[in-house]
């Protein structure tokens, strides 16, 4: 089977390899759509890389399962969360295998992941992708799409509420998206004309363009229009961009008692006062990941929402376009960035 491998500094190789073999408690799946995420991005510009096939948002169909699996079966269609715990730890113990202390591996960085034709999974991984829900619905949801929800979820976000979303890839647009789906409404930010463009696709009630004007007075605008008339600032904000601009927008964009969660990976510049914190009585959250139950309830919500992922998806690529696909969402004038490996198509 052909597999892509990054190595190092934005270069990559699509190599043949043996379709693996399960072990015991592990599955052997056909990928039908894998996403390429920021932390692919990460990796793929990195001088240093893990040297294995890359990808952690798997989505396909069972096609083997190993000794002692107990709960799939062949054909079952499947969304793979992509980290790994020990299963004994503290943090393991409350789902949080993202942060595990004895045992940590992720999909695509300590062992092979989706950027295949095939790849082993364990069970406990494989969140069960009812017919409804497409491969690109499975493969959104495995990382981005559940972080997004994840965000929305700690910051009990609730129909009535405004939401503001900074920076619109894949994650702000899971945002968006999800956001619209609970009811709530939602303007979203960003710099790049397509990611605005996209931002409106997948339903946002405004976009503003953070290179144009005062951002924090047209999100205010938004927050008196969009809600109750005289509030000042969103409900709720989830940072996903990491750029410091937006994150100095943070609190003065928000209402007196408003909930932010950051997302966004970025720099350690010292942009949060904690005088505004006190002025504004608001909560300040980090968001990383998501814990492995959340994956079962984000199904759940998109069978019961309708929401699905498609108008965040710009492209899709066969696995010997790696070059072209890692390069295409390298410069970010795009939305979501699939593999389909069985089915070579460009949308
Ligand atoms: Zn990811
Ligand atoms: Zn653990």
């Amino acid at each position: 089977m052909k597999g892509v491998v990054f190595t190092g500094n934005r270069t990559l190789e699509v190599r043949e390899f043996d379709v693996p073999v399960p072990a015991r408690g592990e599955a052997l799946i056909r990928i039908e759509a894998s996403g390429i995420c920021g932390s692919d991005l990460h990796v793929y510009r990195s001088a240093s890389t893990p040297g294995q096939i890359g990808g952690h948002e798997p989505c396909g169909t069972v096609v083997e399962v190993g000794e002692g699996c107990m709960r799939l079966q062949v054909g079952d269609r499947v969304s793979v969360h992509h980290h790994q715990g020990c299963g004994v730890c503290d943090r393991c113990a409350r789902g949080e295998t993202v942060s595990c202390r004895l045992a940590h591996h992720c999909y695509g960085v300590s062992r092979p992941g989706s950027f295949a034709e095939y790849m082993t999974a364990n069970e406990a991984n494989c969140i069960p992708l009812p017919e409804p829900l497409s491969f690109a619905d499975g493969a959104c949801m495995a990382c981005v799409g559940t972080t997004a929800y994840a965000a929305l979820r700690r910051l009990e976000a609730r129909a009535h509420e405004t939401l503001a979303v900074f920076g619109l890839g894949p994650v702000g647009l899971s945002a968006v998206l999800v956001g619209r789906a609970m009811g709530l409404r939602v303007l979203g930010m960003d710099v790049i004309d397509e990611r605005l463009a996209l931002g409106l696709r997948c339903d946002a009630d405004e976009v503003i363009d953070a290179r144009q004007g005062d951002p924090v007075e047209r999100i205010l605008a938004f927050s008196r229009t969009a809600g109750v008339g005289w509030v000042e600032g969103v409900d709720c904000l989830v940072e996903t961009s990491g750029a410091t601009p937006a994150r100095e927008c943070m609190i003065p964009a928000i209402r007196r008692g408003g909930r932010i969660a950051i997302v966004g990976v970025g720099g350690e510049e010292k942009v949060i006062n904690p005088t505004q914190i006190h002025g504004k009585a608001c909560t300040l959250i980090g968001s990383v990941v998501f814990p492995l139950g959340w994956s079962w309830d984000f199904v759940h919500f998109l069978l019961a929402s309708g929401m699905r992922f498609e108008a965040m998806v710009t492209h899709r690529f066969a696995l010997e376009q790696a070059a072209e696909a890692l390069r295409t969402a390298d410069e970010g004038h795009c939305g979501k960035v699939l593999f389909t490996p069985h089915e070579a198509t460009s949308a």
